[in-house]
């Protein structure tokens, strides 16, 4: 990859980073009126089904967090964009697509098809 392509996705990384992480903060804010301020039955339901839901998102918030970190790492010791597992360049243009990917297309397709007949 060139040192133009690198710097695009280090400050595109970068900004995702920083996005996600400010996020992460003003969620803590607002987060979660306790449970036993909700008078009404129906409230506490939908108050769960809230908390539950944010849970998810900064759960998959979290995980995109330490790939995004992961990524940057990589941009720094020289190995992005170069697939984990076989060693070949990753076209820039799925780079593009999902800039924290670490497989190429190839690998990435045998290892979900390994998934889905070990049903994971
Ligand atoms: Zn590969």
């Amino acid at each position: 990859m060139n040192k133009k392509d690198l710097a695009y996705f280090h400050t595109l990384l970068n900004s995702q980073l920083q996005e996600l992480q400010n996020r992460m903060n003003y969620s803590d804010i607002r987060k979660m009126t306790p449970l036993d301020e909700f008078q009404d039955v129906l409230d506490i339901a939908s108050a769960d089904t809230d908390q539950n839901l944010l849970l998810r998102i900064r759960e998959r918030e979290s995980r995109l967090i330490s790939k995004i970190k992961k990524s940057l790492q990589r941009i720094k010791d020289g190995s992005y964009g170069i697939c984990e597992t076989c060693g070949e360049e990753i076209p820039v243009k799925c780079l593009k697509a999902r800039p924290v990917t670490t497989q190429c297309i190839n690998c990435k397709m045998k290892e979900e098809a390994l998934e889905r007949v070990s049903g994971i």
